[in-house]
């Protein structure tokens, strides 16, 4: 009898894990299991009435480097090629990111001649912080929080506006907590390789092979810096979902796992409600967290590894108006916690995708709220209605974006623990998990946001990797 692969969890991690494994030569046989109604996970966008596409979660996927091009491929294969909506390298979306800086709205330095102009709200040339960059020593900590590493090779305007907004942006975390060694292993190893991050950088860290199509080049050749799909990101998962339906793979929506125990004969026994599967091998793309409390007695210290890694909560309000416009054209701006502790910035989706409009004169923006603000209401206990999120929103866009009108159409979701937080040591806990793993030789591999990367791309590749490691080969060979 062939082997049974059960993938926990129809995020675009475990929709990725279980069409790579049944790409392999010999396919097990493969069933995900996902706790709610829908496939996707975070990943969801829904119509406006006057059919706009608003994302509930991501909303842009990013082609760079090898990771992205993977995406690319597995958009091709599933053939999604012509719903594609890129944002060149000329387009504003690609060229223009934003800073909310005392009050004001400030310009990103972009290019050699951005960072030799004075660019507030920096108070000198970022030059400047380049070349304090270049001759700062190597740092001898294995782990450092993004803020202190900043603050030590950038100087604290760097760390207090940059570096803390991107980490709102990314991870909607504090970058006095999170790791620079998990969050941005780039910057990590280019100061522990070149000993500058610039240098690390410019010298490269040596091409990764990469895939080739014809999206692939068309991205490359037009210097795209984002895209979307017509009918939002949706399509993506929604697309693996009928894909894998129709190679065989068993699809069970609404079931969560609510256990696992291990067999005398090295299998799983995985426990949904009132049945169970066997499998010979789990794989799983759930949050870390909530595995933890789903694992044996006899693997406690992977759970105590696992329950360590944590998530904040993000409330996403979708606003659209009628007939209005943005005092300037970009992707978007960050916000950074000294100017606002509630909002991490705002998306302008209209300037990315005007194809997801809707009606021509639909105007669409996101506000992302969440930061010190939301945890310090979640830990009050205060009620957290759709009323104050929308309000609080609102008062962004019209302060921030001068959108002082009323919104013809707004969606305000919560979603609660939605993204991982590498904290200063996250990567202590993936080390003692993957050593249990190895020392007991559990037929089980991690996958997800929760361990190394929570952009779509590195949740994608994770999936990919865990089929490779659960198969024992190399799926696509
Ligand atoms: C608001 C927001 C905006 C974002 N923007 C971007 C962006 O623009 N670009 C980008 O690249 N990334 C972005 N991200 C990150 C990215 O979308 C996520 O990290 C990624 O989608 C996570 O995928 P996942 O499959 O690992 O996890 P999830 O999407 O969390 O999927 C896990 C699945 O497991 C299921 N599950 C949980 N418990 C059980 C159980 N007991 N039994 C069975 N199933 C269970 C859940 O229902 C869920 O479907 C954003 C994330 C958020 C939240």
């Amino acid at each position: 009898m062939g082997r049974t692969v059960v993938v926990l969890g129809g995020g675009i991690s475990g929709l990725a894990a279980s069409y790579h494994l049944r790409r392999a030569r010999c396919p097990p046989k493969v069933v995900l299991v996902e706790g709610s109604e829908r496939l996707g996970g975070w990943i969801r966008s829904v119509r406006g009435p006057d059919g706009a596409v608003f994302e509930l979660g991501p909303r842009g996927i990013r082609p760079a480097g090898a990771l992205g091009a993977r995406t690319l491929l597995l958009v091709s294969e599933l053939g999604l090629d012509s719903e594609v909506l890129p944002v060149r390298g000329d387009h504003p979306a690609a060229r223009n990111r934003f800073l909310y800086v005392g009050g004001a709205l400030h310009a990103l330095p972009t290019g050699l001649g951005g960072l030799l102009r004075p660019s507030p709200p920096f108070s000198k040339p970022l030059f400047w912080a380049g070349l304090r960059e270049l001759i700062r020593p190597r740092g001898k900590e294995p782990d450092e929080t993004v803020h202190s590493f900043a603050l030590r090779r950038l100087g604290p305007e760097v760390a207090s506006l940059a570096m803390d907004s991107l980490c709102r942006g990314v991870f909607a975390g504090d970058s006095r907590e999170l790791s620079i060694r998990s969050c941005f292993p780039s910057l990590f190893q280019a100061e522990q390789t070149h000993r500058s991050i610039l240098l690390g950088l410019l010298l490269g860290a040596g091409r990764s092979p990469q895939p080739d199509s014809a999206l692939i080049r068309q991205a490359r050749a037009e210097r795209w810096s984002q895209w979307s799909l017509r009918g939002g990101l949706e399509m993506l998962p929604q697309a693996l979902e009928a894909h894998l339906t129709s190679r065989g793979v068993s699809v069970l929506r609404g079931q969560p796992v609510c256990g696992l125990s291990l067999q005398p004969e090295g299998r799983w026994k995985v426990f949904l409600g009132d049945s169970s599967l066997e499998a010979d091998h789990v794989i799983s793309a759930i949050p870390a967290s909530v595995l933890s409390k789903l694992l044996p007695a006899e693997a406690a210290p992977l759970a105590q590894a696992l329950g360590a890694i944590t998530a904040v909560s993000v409330a996403v309000v979708n606003l659209q108006y009628r007939g209005a416009h943005l005092p300037v054209q970009g992707f978007g701006h960050l916000v950074p916690s000294s100017e606002d502790p509630g909002v991490l910035g705002i998306v302008y989706d209209s300037v990315a995708f005007p194809e997801q409009d809707g009606s021509p004169s639909g105007l669409r923006v996101t506000v992302m709220l969440g930061g010190a603000w939301l945890q310090m209401l979640q830990a009050s206990g205060s009620v957290l209605s759709q009323e104050l999120f929308q309000k609080q929103a609102q008062e962004a866009a019209a302060t921030q974006l001068g959108l002082k009108e009323p919104p013809s159409h707004c969606l305000v979701h919560l979603h609660k623990n939605c993204i991982p937080q590498y904290t200063l040591g996250h990567w202590q806990k993936l080390e003692s998990a993957q050593q249990f793993l190895a020392a007991q030789r559990l037929p089980l591999t991690l996958a997800g946001a929760s361990y190394e990367g929570v952009a779509v791309n590195d949740c994608i590749e994770s999936g990919r990797q865990a089929a490779v490691h659960a198969l024992g080969i190399e799926p696509d060979s």
